[in-house]
């Protein structure tokens, strides 16, 4: 009954998938021009404690395509994830994030700053990955106690045995890792355990709805409580609102990011912002 307009019964694509599909065959094409012409940046999204100082940032990427303006990482980052093209934007995301912490280093009222940097899963599966991380922070001068990779549980899937080695090798080096988007993938509490984490991020979707929500409310208390078990620190994540903020602080979350206090923004624009406070 459902075909019974159409004249061909082998029609097997609808307008709207067949743009999304030439959407996507366009930044597929797109993408590799613009690692070679660095249509790449990072924005900056402010990371406070309780008393609204800046303690960090996190590096968010973006395409600054000639005729499409700024382009979210939504729409690139899972392109490049398929072609394969993350590892070089990957690799150009983590030299820029850590040549600016290697600024604030030498400047003593931005040396305690963190950059934050998101790593996609076949980064991580990588078998030089440490090495690279390694080298991109003795090349930039970058303090390795400053940098902070975020993963997901996506990328804890696969080889879970060798990414717990990895961490911990880049661990004893001094970097930090965070767990992004908690809640939302399949982290199974077992490994949880073993994984040597610094950080859970609450995820946006959990902070949402925190303050008329007793089911979100309820699974931010969760990921705060398994925090604290774990001796680890909490930072919520999509904070628009008072509201939202004070509902986590009283659940015991004190790290925030979200437009309440700041958008990804330019470097320059960060640095105004730092000075502003
Ligand atoms: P994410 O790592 O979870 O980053 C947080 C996203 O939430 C960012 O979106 C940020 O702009 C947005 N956000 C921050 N505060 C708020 C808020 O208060 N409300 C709402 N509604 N949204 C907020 P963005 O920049 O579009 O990045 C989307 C995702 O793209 C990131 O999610 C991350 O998974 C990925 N991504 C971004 N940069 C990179 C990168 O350099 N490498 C990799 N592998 N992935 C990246
Ligand atoms: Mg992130
Ligand atoms: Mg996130
Ligand atoms: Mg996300």
């Amino acid at each position: 009954q459902a075909k019974s307009t159409g004249n061909s019964p082998l029609c097997f694509f609808d307008p709207q998938m067949q743009a999304q599909v030439r959407e996507r065959s366009e930044i597929d094409a797109g993408l590799r021009m613009a690692l070679e012409k660095q249509q790449f940046l990072l924005h900056y999204q402010p990371q406070v404690d309780d008393t609204g100082q800046i303690i960090g940032a996190e590096a968010l990427v973006r395409w600054k395509h000639p005729e499409q303006g700024l382009i979210s990482p939504a729409r690139f980052i899972p392109v490049a994830e398929d072609n394969g093209l993350i590892l070089p934007l990957g690799h150009w995301v983590l030299e820029t994030a850590c040549q600016q912490l290697a600024l604030w280093a030498d400047n003593p009222a931005r040396a305690h700053l963190t950059i934050a940097v998101n790593i996609s899963a076949k980064q991580l599966s990588q078998a030089h990955f440490v090495d690279q991380v390694m080298e991109v922070l003795q090349r930039t001068g970058a303090p390795a106690q400053r940098l902070k990779l975020e993963l997901t549980e996506s990328a804890l899937v696969h080889e879970i045995e060798s990414i717990i080695d990895k961490m911990n090798s880049l661990k004893m080096h001094g970097v930090g890792f965070s767990l992004d988007d908690f809640g939302t993938g399949y982290s199974s509490l077992a490994y949880l355990k073993r994984l040597p984490l610094d950080q859970l991020k609450i995820d946006q979707s959990f902070v949402r709805d925190i303050s008329f929500d007793a089911n979100s409310a309820d699974i931010a208390q969760t990921i705060i409580l398994l925090a604290e078990r774990m001796k680890i620190s909490v930072l919520a994540e999509g904070v628009e609102t008072q509201l939202q903020q004070s509902a986590l602080r009283e659940r015991g979350c004190h790290h925030y990011q979200g437009y309440l206090f700041g958008r990804p923004m330019p470097i320059e624009e960060f640095e105004g912002e730092l000075l502003r406070r």
